[in-house]
């Protein structure tokens, strides 16, 4: 099977196959090398065919087997969302650092912070800080019901669901109805992986990505900073003085995502975070006095 999909081209693909496998016999990955010789039976035979036949067409194995994992978390995943990316830990490590070290943010445990999580898609970003973070509060927007409906499903998986408020609407707007946060400078934190694929590289996407997640959690316009320059633009009313602002960008585009970011009023210390490939990745601003 790992050969099989070397020789597509699949990305990972051992891990590949041990995620099959351990989903069509019912355990947990470790136990593939624990158990070597146990016979497969007939339908669990069968079910795995089924499945290496769809990986072999790039269809994703995270939604074939409907989990992926984020901040050693697992979380539900289906066509309806973007399967959460390593990249985007950055966002969430970055937030937990900052809170611990700066005095007026919570500490560890995120006493009275309120982050917004904006684009939250499968929800990784907004449950991995709630989790982390026993006593913070989050809201999260998407402007697809469909995507709500797996945030929520995830944000009961890991426990955060009393802390959590789910927004259907277009990127900041469903803020400004909310009761706490259209209060202007009540968010300590403002994250977001919106879409951000730029039109010029989308005929180069992989077609486990471009034929079967949603273009809509993925394409960001000509430049793929359709969406990354409002959220710029209409962050610094809601965040407090020293708040923060993370926005995960396409690699090629993060200078110009910097430069954006630069000029916008309200906003000082602008910085780029590197991904664990080290590529550029999320642009970083503090809510200025
Ligand atoms: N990182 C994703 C990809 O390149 C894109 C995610 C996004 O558009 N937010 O496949």
């Amino acid at each position: 099977m790992s050969e099989a999909f070397t020789h597509k081209g699949l990305e990972s693909p051992r891990l590949m196959s041990e995620m099959l496998l351990s989903h069509v016999l019912g355990c947990q990955r470790l136990r593939l090398y624990m158990e070597p010789d146990r016979p497969a039976t007939e339908l669990e035979r069968n079910n795995l065919r089924d499945l290496v036949a769809r990986a072999l067409k790039h269809e994703p194995v995270q939604y074939l087997v409907g989990e992926a994992w984020f901040f050693g978390l697992a979380f539900a995943v289906d066509k309806r969302v973007l399967i959460p990316r390593p990249e985007t830990q950055v966002i969430v490590e970055y937030v937990l650092q900052h809170a611990r070290n700066t005095s007026g943010f919570g500490g560890s445990a995120g006493d009275g912070v309120l982050l917004a999580d904006v684009c939250t898609g499968s929800g990784c970003i907004a449950s991995s800080l709630l989790f982390s973070m026993k006593n913070a509060r989050a809201i999260a927007t998407d402007i697809s019901p469909d995507a709500l409906a797996v945030a929520r499903l995830n944000a009961v998986r890991q426990g955060v669901i009393d802390r959590l408020d789910l927004l259907q609407g277009d990127l900041l707007a469903p803020l400004a109805e909310h009761p706490i946060a259209r209060s202007h400078g009540s968010l300590h934190y403002l994250v977001s992986n919106p879409p951000y694929i730029p039109d010029s590289e989308w005929d180069a996407v992989e077609p486990n990505v471009k034929d079967h997640e949603p273009a809509i959690a993925l394409r960001g316009g000509p430049d793929g900073l359709d969406f990354v320059r409002p959220i710029f633009a209409g962050a610094a009313p809601l965040l407090r003085e020293g708040g923060l602002i993370l926005v995960e960008v396409a690699a090629a585009r993060a200078e110009e995502a910097e430069a954006i970011a630069r000029s916008t009023p309200g906003l000082r210390d602008v910085r780029i975070l590197r991904d664990l490939a080290n590529l550029p990745r999320v642009i970083v601003a503090t809510k200025s006095a």
